[in-house]
């Protein structure tokens, strides 16, 4: 109970004191009122106000202009008989909260006119208990004003971060079902085919063995090798799943490039954050691809990999003080910087190419938001 109140307090902050207040504050001025027919009036008023105010925020449609356009008139009527002008502030969180924009702008300018209307003939009358609290008046006109919009925005803003989650939960669906079906094409091309090879061809050999010995240990060793062929294609399958950090591939491509007598210059921090782990596959997907590529083509002596992060992307760059081989235009043919830019499009990142003095590129993919969230 304790805790469930604290949470509460965390929540609202000293919100639900000042609506505490505002519910009670209307007795107050109805009790200045000189005549009992006043009070009585006041009183009505006060408990028909709160009780219209609860059935609008559960109603839905039309029902909603009748019971707000009901409330401001007890509002205005409350504030010429008794000076009590605070039911506006009610009314101006209600209408922030209303969802549809026609509904919200109209019911927002008929409460802000009317209230305006209201604070004005009581100035102009020179309510003596009205003038008394003029600056919570000003306060509460301003309310009127501002609440509603700083409500409705916050609250769109809201619903647009909920259908982005919505969102960015069915991709992920999507790319995992994508998986699957990738792992179980690849198992059906590579796996089904070989073990009904393997089933084949041991067949022929059972049957060869007692009539062509000879044939029958040939054919046997082509399901040895059929089987080890399989078995290495499984091995590349589960090392292609399983996630591959940067830091560990730096690590391989360090020891690649010291294999082809390549100096390895590294600039950074390799442990990433804000950065899915999806987008950490990728990033070190290009690496190696990258490396392979200066390892196999650029004759460097030297190769440069940095990695930058800032606040919305990290950028990776590979430059090599080689050659370059190619055509600029290699990037729309099918090789591997094709295939790099197409995995970094899928991310949203980008894949930049430059071939001055050597081979330069630069990998850019934009920061996992959430992730960053829930780091600060
Ligand atoms: P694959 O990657 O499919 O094995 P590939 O390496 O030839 O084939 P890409 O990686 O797309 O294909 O590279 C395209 C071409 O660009 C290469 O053939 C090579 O001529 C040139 N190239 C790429 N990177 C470098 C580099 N670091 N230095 C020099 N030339 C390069
Ligand atoms: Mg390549």
């Amino acid at each position: 109970m304790i805790k469930r109140y604290l949470t509460f307090e965390k929540n609202n902050g000293i919100a639900p004191y000042i609506w505490t207040i505002l519910c009670i504050l209307p007795f107050y001025f109805i009790f200045q009122s000189p005549s009992t027919i006043q009070i009585v009036v006041g009183i009505l008023l006060t408990l028909v106000f709160f009780i219209l105010y609860r059935i609008a925020f559960i109603s839905k449609g039309w029902p909603v202009y009748l019971w707000t356009l009901i409330l401001i008139g007890i509002s205005i009527t409350a504030s010429s008989l008794f000076s009590y002008v605070y039911f506006a502030f009610f009314l101006a969180y209600f209408i922030g909260n209303i969802k549809d924009r026609i509904a919200f702008l109209t019911l927002y300018f008929i409460h802000l006119i009317s209230t305006s209307a209201a604070i004005n003939y009581n100035i102009v009358t020179h309510e003596k208990l009205f003038l008394q609290q003029l600056p919570f008046v000003i306060i509460i006109w301003i309310s009127v004003i501002l609440l509603p919009f700083s409500i409705h925005n916050r609250k769109e803003r809201g619903q647009l971060e909920e259908k982005l989650e919505d969102a960015n939960k069915r991709i992920s669906e999507l790319v995992k079902a994508e998986e699957r079906q990738r792992i179980a094409r690849d198992l059906h091309d590579t796996l089904g085919q070989k073990l009904s090879l393997i089933g084949l061809k041991s067949d022929l050999a059972r049957r060869l063995i007692s009539k062509d010995p000879e044939q029958a240990r040939m054919e046997l060793k082509d399901v040895q090798q059929t089987a080890r062929t399989a078995l290495s294609e499984v091995r590349k399958m589960v090392s292609s799943m399983r996630g591959i950090r940067l830091k560990d591939e730096i690590l391989r491509v360090n020891q690649m490039l010291d294999a082809a007598q390549i100096k390895f210059v590294g600039e950074g921090e390799f442990t990433l954050t804000n950065v899915s782990l999806l987008t950490e596959n990728i990033l070190s997907m290009c690496l190696k691809e990258a490396v392979n590529n200066v390892v196999k083509h650029s004759g460097a002596t030297s190769c440069f990999i940095s990695i930058e992060q800032s606040w919305k992307e990290t950028v990776l760059t590979i430059r090599d003080d080689g050659l370059f081989k190619g055509e600029k235009e290699m990037l729309i043919e099918g090789h591997g910087l094709i295939g790099m830019k197409e995995r970094l499009e899928f991310i949203n990142g980008s894949l930049e190419l430059l071939t001055k003095e050597g081979t330069t590129l630069i990998i850019r993919v934009p920061n996992d938001a959430k992730l960053s969230l829930k780091e600060e």
